[in-house]
């Protein structure tokens, strides 16, 4: 059989090259010895799982800290799955976490392009290949021809797939095969197995460690019938020609190993080192699970950044599940920068990473409360600016105001720091009663209107914003005591048949009144930023609705 003219017949690609072309076109990365070249190769699905971060992070400080490289490529070889706009969203949610790449989708390099879709004259140039050295063979299997395959092999519990006796076009005569193309018949092309499924070899995973891998057998599909690549071969030359050296992805990929040391193989290139990540899991109920996409909100990315959560919280925990002796570190160093934490890939484990947002939130709770007032401010409103409600964009229109507020409710720059804030919308929120856009109270008192409304009269009529708190304190006393409310607690629990309530109940009227909730910080303090102006308006106010 001419494998030859057939080349050129099944790959009609006018703009392939030789083959040396390629190499010297994407040749060797001139890198200090032990430098690691990393990538991350999403699809552009527009949707990023928390495994991405996670992934990405280590392949990113492997990267970084061995003086490589970390680039991303797309794999858009499944036209189904791409959304618009996906690339942007992939760097701008890994960038907010702190990962950057070298090169890239959208960002060039020297071994683009980056997106497969643009790639394909060098994967048709090795499909040729393959075909010329008999390695590869077009199929003309219908997908009723799979199925029924598929159906015997499943009735009759044998090894599914394409492969043995089941690959019926792998012996196709010359004839046949020009006849099939001739006649329009749509083909794919796949690879011409030389592996045994019986032969298995020891496999050196960076992250598992020495694992067992079986010969592949199947005569995976490399081209699809419009010519795109399979992610397989995609895989092989693409981490060949951007000179990969060392591939961390999820665990999800350790069944394709074999496939892939085959194509390695079979196309003449050396193979990467490989480390498969365990996937990260969730507690729910008795069992574990992996975080589900569609299940789980916290699977998403976007959901930290629309929460507010600080990347370096995000980042911090992330770390935690990545390398055991992360935490230890941390410990012994917690002021030195995350990047000076020497990443290892021997101390990434070997079984699933139990995912605790409890345990994410505490990180969280404790990294906002080491903000000062200006990385707080500055933190809260890039959140504002991107996920706030327009009223909320308004808060951060005066620094000052906004900083006393924060002050107030979060305890920055004060000594009782507190220490329940897990991410910038709660934070936000927390303040929403200082501004009138977000003013909104229902008044849910628990006395007589008339009672309400002669406490809030009486306390208008002789508020003072010099007063200092004690004074004003002695004031809310007054207003108790001249509304037969009890103002010495102690006297007050002795006998409570004897009042209406206590003087706490005349400031909870107060602080109704004021701010529209039963609970908040301090409120002569409150009353102190809204101001005279806003406190009597807010006091009016509430009287007029009773
Ligand atoms: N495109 C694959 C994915 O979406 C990449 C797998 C790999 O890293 O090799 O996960």
């Amino acid at each position: 059989m001419d494998w030859n003219t057939l080349a050129e017949l099944l790959v009609p690609d006018k703009d392939v090259k030789d083959l040396e072309y390629y190499e010297k076109a994407y040749p060797e990365r001139v890198l200090e010895k032990g430098a690691e070249v990393t990538r991350l190769a999403p699809s552009p699905t527009g949707f990023m799982h928390i495994g991405n971060l996670y992934v990405a992070l280590a392949n990113e400080r492997i990267a970084h800290q061995s003086g490589g490289v970390f680039y991303l490529r797309i794999e858009d070889t499944d036209e189904k799955r791409k959304v618009e706009g996906a690339v942007e969203v992939i760097h701008k949610s890994l960038r907010y976490f702190g990962v950057k790449f070298d090169e890239g989708a959208d960002l060039g390099g020297e071994y683009g392009p980056y997106y497969q879709r643009q790639r394909a004259e060098v994967y048709h140039a090795y499909a040729k290949e393959l075909i010329r050295k008999g390695l590869a063979y077009p199929c003309f299997c219908s997908e009723e021809d799979l199925e029924s395959t598929r159906n015997y092999q499943t009735e009759n519990k044998l090894l599914p797939g394409y492969y043995g006796e089941f690959a019926k076009c792998r012996n196709l005569t010359e004839e046949e095969i020009i006849a099939n193309v001739k006649a329009g018949k749509p083909y794919v092309i796949r690879l011409r197995s030389q592996g045994d499924v019986e032969a298995k070899h020891v496999f050196h995973d960076e992250v598992k460690g020495d694992i067992t891998v079986t010969e592949n057998n199947q005569d995976v599909v490399i081209l699809k019938s419009d010519g795109i690549p399979t992610y397989h071969f995609a895989h092989a030359i693409d981490d060949h020609f951007m000179r990969t050296t060392l591939v961390i992805r999820g665990e999800e990929w350790l069944s394709s190993l074999p496939i892939h040391i085959e194509l390695f193989k079979v196309l003449g290139f050396r193979l990467p080192k490989y480390g498969h990540n365990c996937s990260i899991q969730k507690q729910d109920g008795e069992t574990r699970r992996k975080l589900s996409k569609r299940k789980d909100p916290e699977a998403s990315l976007n959901f930290y950044r629309e929460q507010g959560y600080h990347p370096e919280a995000v980042r911090t925990y992330m770390l935690t599940l990545l390398n055991s002796n992360f935490e230890e570190w941390l410990l012994k160093c917690p002021d030195k920068p995350l990047d000076e934490f020497k990443y290892s890939i021997a101390k990434m484990g070997k079984s699933g990473a139990l995912f605790d947002i409890v345990k994410l939130n505490d990180i969280s709770k404790t990294y906002m409360a080491t903000l000062d007032e200006k990385q707080t401010f500055t933190f809260l409103k890039s959140w504002a600016d991107e996920f706030g409600t327009d009223e909320q964009k308004l808060y951060f229109a005066d620094e000052t105001y906004y900083c006393k507020a924060l002050a107030l409710c979060m305890g920055v720059g004060g000594k009782k720091r507190r220490k329940d804030f897990i991410y910038a919308k709660q934070a936000v929120e927390s303040t929403a009663y200082f501004f009138d856009c977000t003013f909104a109270p229902t008044y849910e008192y628990r006395f007589d209107n008339g009672t309400v409304k002669n406490v809030l009269q009486g306390f208008a009529d002789i508020y003072d914003e010099n007063d200092d708190n004690s004074a004003w304190f002695d004031k809310v006393k007054a207003v108790a005591g001249n509304n037969g409310f009890a103002t010495d607690m102690k006297a007050y629990k002795q006998n409570p048949e004897n009042y209406p309530g206590s003087v706490a109940d005349v400031a909870e009227m107060l602080r109704i009144a004021t701010t529209g909730l039963a609970n908040t910080p301090d409120l002569w303090t409150i009353m102190q930023i809204l101001g005279k102006e806003k406190t009597l308006a807010r006091l009016r106010q509430a009287i007029a609705v009773l």
